[in-house]
C-alpha cells in the first residue's frame, strides 16, 4: 500500500512538480530587483499554465554580502510568500551557496541560476518540460560565447578541453544553470567533500539527464565575482578534485628525463674515454640545471596542491555557516535543525 502511494506521488511530482529556484547572491545589491520579479513572473506563469505547483518558491542564499544585498532579500521576502532567504554568516563561494540552497530547498526539482540572470530564464520552462518528461538532471549549455570577454572565452574553453584530457567528465559550455531532481540532490548530497565542484560532481551522479541549450547574456548591472584569481582556484579544485593524471603525468615526465640523463650520461662517458670529449658548454649546463629545477618546483607545486586538498578535507569544517532565515512561508523543521 505504502510502495503504491509513494509511485503516485512520484508520478504527481513529475506532473505538476514543486520547484524551487535557488539564487546565490554575493554583493548583488544591484541586480536584485529586476531578479526577483523577473523569477517570481516566470513562476507564476508556469503555476498559470499547469506546469508547476502553486507552492513553488525561490530561496535567495546571501553569501555573507557586505552590501545592502540581505537587507533587500529580506524586503523582497516580505513582500512575497514565494520568496525566501538565507543569509550566509561569511562568503562561502559559489559552490557552498549554492550547496547551502539544495540542502534547504523543500521541492521536488530545484533549478540553480545566477543572481545577475545572465543565463536565460526563458529556458526554465524547457527544464521543468525535460524533468516532466523524466530527466533528473537538465543542464542549461550555451549555445555561444560571445558575449564573454576574449580572456574568459579562451580560459574557459581551454579549461574545459584540459578537465577532458584529464578523464574529467565536464558538459561542454555548462555551468551552473540546471535543474536536479529531489533523487539527484538527495544522491548529490550523500558526497560529504568540502572541496565542492558541482560542474564535474552532477555529471558523477550519472542519472538519466537532458540538455537545454541557451543564449547567455552580458553582466547588466554589478560585476564578476570571478576574478582572475577566483577563476584560477576554482579550476585548481576542479581538476584537483576529479583526476590524479597530474600526479600521473609528472611521474612520467620525471622517468622520462631520468631516462635522457642515462643516455647523456652514457654518451658523455664513452665521449671521454675514447677522448673525444670537448669542453662542455656552461650556457647549455646552466640551461638544463635551471629547467630542471623550475621543474621540479612545478612537480612539488602540483603534488602541494592535492596535499592542501587532503587538509581541508581531513579537518572537517562545515562547509557554510548559516545566520539568518528570512521570508513567512520557512519550514519550521528547517529552523529547528538551525536551532539544534
Ligand atoms: N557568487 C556567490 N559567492 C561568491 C561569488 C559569486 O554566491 O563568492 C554568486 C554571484 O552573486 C552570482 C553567481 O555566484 O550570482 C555567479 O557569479 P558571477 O556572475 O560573478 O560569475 P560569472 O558569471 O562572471 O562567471
Ligand atoms: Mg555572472
Amino acid at each position: 500500500m505504502n510502495g503504491s502511494i509513494s509511485i503516485s506521488t512520484q508520478e504527481n511530482s513529475r506532473i505538476c512538480p514543486v520547484l524551487c529556484i535557488v539564487v546565490p547572491c554575493f554583493n548583488e545589491e544591484a541586480a536584485l530587483e529586476e531578479t526577483a520579479a523577473c523569477l517570481e513572473a516566470c513562476l507564476s506563469h508556469l503555476e498559470l499554465k499547469g506546469n508547476i505547483a502553486a507552492s513553488s518558491s525561490i530561496i535567495f542564499i546571501d553569501d555573507g554580502s557586505t552590501d545592502a544585498t540581505w537587507k533587500s532579500i529580506e524586503a523582497i521576502s516580505r513582500h512575497s510568500s514565494r520568496v525566501q532567504g538565507i543569509r550566509l554568516a561569511h562568503n562561502s563561494g559559489h559552490q557552498n551557496a549554492l550547496l547551502a540552497g539544495l540542502e534547504y530547498a523543500d521541492a521536488d526539482a530545484v533549478i540553480t541560476i545566477d543572481a545577475d540572470l545572465q543565463d536565460d530564464v526563458g529556458a526554465i520552462s524547457k527544464m521543468v518540460a525535460a524533468y516532466c518528461e523524466g530527466a533528473e538532471v537538465v543542464y542549461g549549455v550555451r549555445d555561444c560565447r560571445d558575449t564573454d570577454t576574449r580572456f574568459k572565452r579562451i580560459t574557459a574553453q581551454g579549461f574545459y578541453h584540459c578537465m577532458r584530457f584529464l578523464g574529467v567528465n565536464v558538459i561542454f559550455n555548462h555551468a551552473d544553470f540546471r535543474l536536479m531532481s529531489r533523487r539527484a540532490i538527495t544522491a548529490l548530497l550523500r558526497y560529504p567533500e568540502v572541496n565542492i565542484f558541482l560542474r564535474a560532481m552532477v555529471p558523477m551522479l550519472g542519472f538519466h539527464s537532458a540538455i537545454v541549450t541557451y543564449s547567455r547574456s552580458r553582466r547588466l548591472v554589478g560585476e564578476s565575482k570571478y576574478t582572475p584569481l577566483r577563476m584560477l582556484s576554482f579550476a585548481l579544485t576542479g581538476i584537483t578534485s576529479f583526476s590524479l593524471r597530474p600526479l600521473r603525468l609528472i611521474t612520467i615526465v620525471g622517468f622520462v628525463v631520468a631516462a635522457m640523463a642515462a643516455l647523456v650520461g652514457l654518451w658523455a662517458g664513452v665521449a671521454a674515454l675514447t677522448g673525444s670529449a670537448s669542453t662542455p658548454g656552461w650556457a647549455s649546463l646552466l640551461l638544463v640545471i635551471s629547467f630542471l629545477g623550475g621543474a621540479q618546483l612545478f612537480a612539488i607545486g602540483v603534488v602541494g596542491e592535492y596535499v592542501g586538498r587532503i587538509y581541508l578535507e581531513t579537518k572537517r569544517r562545515p562547509r557554510y555557516e548559516v545566520e539568518a532565515f528570512s521570508g513567512v512561508a520557512y519550514n519550521k523543521v528547517k529552523l529547528d535543525r538551525l536551532r539544534e
